[in-house]
Parts: C-alpha cells; sequence; structure tokens
C-alpha cells in the first residue's frame, strides 16, 4: 500500500456514534459547511425563495409547503430519471463503496460513506414511495421527511464532490454523484444552495463566466498575461477574439485567466496556438463564451443545461466548424454526458479534423468538441512539436488524475503521453490512487471554498498522502493536473499535506518544453524561474 501514513490514518475517529444513524443529527460548525447563496444570486436566475438565512439557525425560512414541493419533486424525477429510480431500489448494501469516499476516510463520519449519503435520501422514497416502506416504516429502512432531514440533506449532500470514486467499487454500478446531485436539485426547489455554486451561476448567465469579467476585462487580462509571456520568451503573441469565420472556436475555464497556478496554462495554450499558426491552426476565442466550466452542474440538470447552451450558441454565431476544449475537470464532465443530447445534436458544426495532421476525432463526432490533451497528444505523436524537455528539468513531476476527465471521459493515456515528451523526471503515484482510482482533490462540486476548509483538508487526506509518498519518495516537487478546479484546490492541499509540492497544467509543461522559431534564448520558465543551469543567467 504504503499511500496512507498510519500514524495520520489512526488520528481519524471512525468510530460510529452510539444510537441509530437515523437519529444522528448533523453538527454544523464553522469549517464543515457552506454559507448560504446570497438571495440576489437567486433572483438572478430565478430559483425560488430568495431571502438571508444561517445553517446554523434554528429556523431556515423554508415555504410553508416545503414537504409538499420535496415530495414532489422526488416524485417528478423517478419518473423523468430511469438511473434515479433504479438506484433508489438496487442497492444490496453490500458495503464495498463504504471505505472508498475521501471524505469519509479523511473524517470518519458514517454518513460520508458513500452508501449512507445515499440512503439519506432513499430512506426517504421507500417511505413515500414503496409499499414496504409505507407499511414497515423504519424496520424497511424508510423515514418520515421531516425537516432535520432536509438539514442533513444540506449537510451531506454538500459534502459530496460527486466526484465518481465510489461508483467504480459498486457492482451494481450505483453512482452515488448522482445521488447527490438529484438531492442537490431537490433542495435548490425549497431555496437551499450555497452561494460558492450560486454566485458563479449567476455571473456565467450575466457575462459567461464565473468570474463575472466582462469581454473586454477579459481581453485586458490576457493582453497583461501575454506581457508577461513576451518577457520570458520574446514573442509576442496575438490572438483573435470573437472572429467570425475561423474554423477553430477554443474555450476554457476561466478560473485559469483569473489566478495562479492557472494562468501559466492559460500562457502556454496562447503560445501553443501561436507555434501552431503558421502550421494552419485557424482558431478563435471567444469573450462570450468565456467559461468552460459549468457550476450549474452542481445545481440542477435544467440550470447545467442553460449554461451550457452558449458554446453551441458562440459556435454558431462566429461559423467556426468545431470547438477545442481546455483542461478542465467538470466542463468535460458535461459536455461528455451531457452536451450531445442535452444541447445537441450540433449539425451545424462539422466532424473535428486537426488542421496539422488530418487527423479525424471520431470519437468528438457527437459533440464536435475536442479535448486539448487529445489534440496536442496527437500533435506530438505525428512530430508536429518541436521539444525540449530539458526545460522542464527543474521540475520533478507526479500527475493527479482529475476525477472527471479520468472517470467521466477516459482521458488516461492522452496527459501521460503528453508529459513524457515533455518532461525528463515522472513518477505516478501508488497505483490505487490514480487512473480510475483517483482521489478527489476535495473541493470539487463547489467546494472549494475557504469557509469550507476542515471538511477540504480532511477529505484531501488520501490525495495528500500519496503526494507525500513520492515526494519522499522520488523528491517530486509539482503535482500536474488538467483541471482548474484542481489547479485552485491542490494549492491549498498541498501546502498541507505535502508542502513544497507546486501545482501546473500540463500545457504550462508543454508551453515550457516548446521551441518557437524566433524566440530569445530561454532561461526562465513562465513563473520567472530559472531553469535547471541557467540560474546565473537568468539573474541578470
Ligand atoms: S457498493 Fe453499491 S450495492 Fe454495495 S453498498 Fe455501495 S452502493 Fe450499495
Ligand atoms: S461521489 Fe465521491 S465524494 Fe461523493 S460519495 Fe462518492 S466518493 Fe464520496
Amino acid at each position: 500500500m504504503g499511500y496512507y501514513d498510519r500514524e495520520v490514518v489512526s488520528r481519524v475517529d471512525h468510530k460510529p456514534p452510539r444510537e441509530d444513524w437515523m437519529d444522528t443529527k448533523p453538527e454544523f460548525k464553522i469549517g464543515n459547511f457552506i454559507y448560504p447563496a446570497k438571495p440576489k444570486n437567486l433572483k438572478y436566475v430565478g430559483l425560488p425563495n430568495p431571502r438571508e438565512w444561517a445553517p446554523m439557525d434554528e429556523d431556515w425560512k423554508l415555504p410553508e409547503n416545503w414537504k409538499e414541493i420535496l415530495l414532489e419533486g422526488i416524485a417528478e424525477r423517478l419518473e423523468k430519471y430511469r438511473s434515479f429510480r433504479l438506484f433508489m431500489d438496487i442497492c444490496v448494501r453490500c458495503g464495498a463503496c463504504a471505505d472508498k469516499c475521501h471524505f469519509f476516510i479523511g473524517g470518519g463520519d458514517p454518513k460520508n460513506m458513500p452508501v449512507l449519503r445515499a440512503e439519506l435520501l432513499r430512506s426517504v422514497y421507500r417511505k413515500h414511495f414503496t409499499t414496504a416502506g409505507k407499511i414497515l416504516g423504519k424496520m424497511a429502512g424508510a423515514r418520515d421527511l421531516t425537516y432535520d432531514v432536509v438539514k442533513e440533506w444540506f449537510f451531506y449532500f454538500f459534502q459530496c464532490t460527486e466526484c465518481r470514486r465510489c461508483s467504480v467499487f459498486c457492482p451494481y454500478g450505483i453512482d452515488t454523484a448522482e445521488i447527490t446531485i438529484i438531492g442537490r436539485e431537490l433542495l435548490n426547489l425549497i431555496g437551499l444552495n450555497v452561494n460558492w455554486v450560486l454566485e458563479p451561476v449567476a455571473n456565467c448567465y450575466r457575462t459567461g463566466n464565473h468570474m463575472g469579467i466582462q469581454p473586454h476585462a477579459y481581453k485586458e487580462m490576457t493582453e497583461f498575461l501575454l506581457e508577461d509571456l513576451e518577457t520570458v520568451t520574446g514573442i509576442k503573441v496575438t490572438p483573435s477574439f470573437n472572429r467570425k469565420g475561423a474554423e477553430i472556436l477554443f474555450i476554457t475555464p476561466s478560473g485559469d485567466i483569473f489566478g495562479d497556478p492557472g494562468t501559466y496554462t492559460y500562457m502556454g495554450y496562447h503560445y501553443l496556438f501561436h507555434y501552431l499558426e503558421s502550421m494552419g491552426l485557424d482558431i478563435t476565442w471567444s469573450t462570450y463564451a468565456s467559461e468552460g466550466g459549468n457550476f450549474g452542474l452542481f445545481t440542477s440538470h435544467e440550470m447545467m443545461k442553460r449554461l451550457n447552451a452558449k458554446m453551441y450558441a458562440e459556435a454558431k454565431r462566429l461559423g467556426v466548424k468545431w470547438i477545442l476544449g481546455g483542461e478542465c475537470g467538470h466542463m468535460w464532465r458535461v459536455i461528455n454526458q451531457y452536451m450531445g443530447t442535452m444541447n445537441g445534436p450540433a449539425d451545424f458544426l462539422e466532424e473535428p479534423v486537426s488542421p496539422i495532421t488530418g487527423t479525424k476525432f471520431e470519437n468528438a463526432n457527437s459533440t464536435k468538441m475536442v479535448h486539448i490533451c487529445e489534440f496536442t497528444a496527437d500533435l506530438i505523436k505525428h512530430n508536429k512539436l518541436k521539444l525540449d524537455p530539458s526545460r522542464n528539468d527543474h521540475i520533478t513531476l507526479t500527475f493527479h488524475d482529475s476525477c472527471n476527465p479520468a472517470r467521466g471521459m477516459g482521458i488516461l493515456e492522452e496527459p501521460r503521453y503528453v508529459i513524457k515528451n515533455v518532461c525528463n523526471n515522472f513518477h505516478e503515484m501508488p497505483e490505487n490512487t490514480i487512473r480510475e482510482q483517483t482521489f478527489c482533490c476535495a473541493g470539487g462540486a463547489g467546494l472549494g471554498t475557504d469557509e469550507m476548509m476542515e471538511m477540504r483538508l480532511r477529505g484531501g487526506l488520501p490525495r495528500g498522502n500519496a503526494v507525500q509518498y513520492v515526494q519522499k519518495k522520488h523528491g517530486v516537487n509539482h503535482l500536474g493536473c488538467i483541471c482548474a478546479i484542481d489547479r485552485a484546490t491542490l494549492v491549498t492541499l498541498c501546502n498541507y499535506w505535502a508542502p513544497g509540492v507546486e501545482v501546473t497544467g500540463i500545457h504550462e509543461m508543454v508551453a515550457n518544453a516548446l521551441v518557437v522559431p524566433g524566440e530569445k534564448k530561454r532561461t526562465q520558465d513562465f513563473r520567472f524561474r530559472p531553469l535547471k543551469g541557467m540560474e546565473e543567467e537568468a539573474d541578470v
């Protein structure tokens, strides 16, 4: 095993409480819950019951008929989503998923075992929608929908990052993340949401991105970052925005333009596209579809659909042939699992074909969207990039498979192929913590806020321990990932669990290694750090 620091794990209290789980109430305390959504954000996107309230208050100011609303909501979803009904009925409580959730491993609360998290909703389903539950009640694992149960839902459905690790181990394929998604959707019907989710949703609805950046500001921020890029490389990059008639539209999460270390990956895309221009890449950015991420996924299916719609709308407006997407987690979950049927078919777009290699991305035939790691891996495979991996020799890298691209769409080999071509020092974390079994950053699905810090760090224990393991064994000093949320949350996680390890996107590494005609002698990486052997020259 080797990836758990046993001394650390033994300090987590995994003893179940004395009373029955149905009688144990959640204890809201600073660090384990997220502040409620502000009324202005609910109003902005037309969600019900906008008001000031606090989870630690007795009275959550729910609508008078909250119970009726929730039961109707469950009935409607049982009808609409066959998977939901199935997941409510088929769990045999085998326990295979019980110890697979990072929040249970790091926190010890039994209700963070996936099986019990689902049971919070399943017990109400039994009571109100099954004959056995109606007659036998508690004996059949059924319980009434009470005010306390609603509070419990809010507490535990916002302690799940919808990462789907548990589903990998379930012999029946029950996906607890889908249950959490429905749970949150139900809570939204009575005005229960968190601001860390709803503010980005409202911003996205207003300006097209989570940060609420206006189009002109998006362009100015890009120019500012490209000045840094020019200082490091001597190359002036001049991207095009909102250009009608371009062949490809590029969409990526706004988190990468807003904060380090994502900004370096953002600069990396620009550098790569500049390199490819002379080879025939005809690409445009959009200041309207300026967000790949979609916090609607953490709100409701309807909201996810609304926010996703702008990708195709913008592609249509600009008249492009297909869309290229940047490194992101939940953006790709939405694209890969829902977009084609939700807002497609995108018949106005064409089958994506790389203008550089001629490769047809048949796998993207339905969505007409290609993942940047597939695109770059294909370029490398066809020997189209001049790369000098020694420019990354100051980096000893490990790779965190971000939950959504890994488990949600099977992007496992492409980033590794790219990494091995741009970096000489790469070490995998232990087998049972990577690829399909990867451990979550504990800050996804709208949980990556500071008020949730205790739960984030507890939930980050398994990932943090695996990073620490390769740090000690191989001297790893960077953790690579292909997700903008990860780039934000893993910094905090590493600072706590594996201090000294920095976080990087893979296209930051690509751009470090890329040898671009006309560039000046490279002495620094995009973070203004000296390349190996260039320490003295970089100081000049
Ligand atoms: S592994 Fe599947 S069947 Fe077993 S307890 Fe978990 S959800 Fe239920
Ligand atoms: S989806 Fe992830 S966070 Fe949610 S219960 Fe499963 S393992 Fe835990």
